[in-house]
């Protein structure tokens, strides 16, 4: 479990916790989902578990029903955003070769336009 300190410091957890603003989509007692401040689809969601989670390299076995309800929460919005026929990827970001900037375990719903390469073709 993460303790006092690394939560106070989470901006994720500040956003569960209510104290810094995000544009909420859909709540659970368990998931917590927002627009992407800095959008790059026409819909970019991040889907995360209350809970703080550093990345998916901590999960446990325990989460297994918090995953379901991840993944529950994908497809339903998928639908509520009208991208559910047209085709949406999730992603999550785990340590240094993925980009991973917020250390709260969160996947990113994507669509609304062509998404391209799963990674950018490197030179
Ligand atoms: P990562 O690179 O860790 O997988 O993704 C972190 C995501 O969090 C980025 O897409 C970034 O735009 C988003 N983000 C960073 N700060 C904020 C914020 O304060 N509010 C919201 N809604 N998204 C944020
Ligand atoms: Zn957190």
């Amino acid at each position: 479990m993460a303790d006092d300190e690394e939560r106070s410091s989470c901006l994720f957890c500040n956003i569960v916790a209510g104290s810094i603003p995000a544009t909420i989509v859909r709540e659970s007692d368990r998931v917590l989902a927002f627009r992407d401040i800095t959008p790059r689809a026409p819909t970019h969601i991040l889907i995360i578990p209350k809970e703080h989670i550093a990345s998916a390299a901590e999960l446990e076995d325990r989460h297994g029903d918090l995953l379901a309800d991840i993944h529950q929460a994908a497809v339903q919005l998928a639908g509520a955003e009208g991208i559910a026929d047209s085709g949406w990827r999730l992603i999550s970001n785990v340590g240094p070769d993925s980009g991973q900037e917020v250390f709260h375990l969160h996947y990113h719903l994507l669509g609304g336009r062509p998404l391209g390469p799963l990674v950018t073709p490197t030179g």
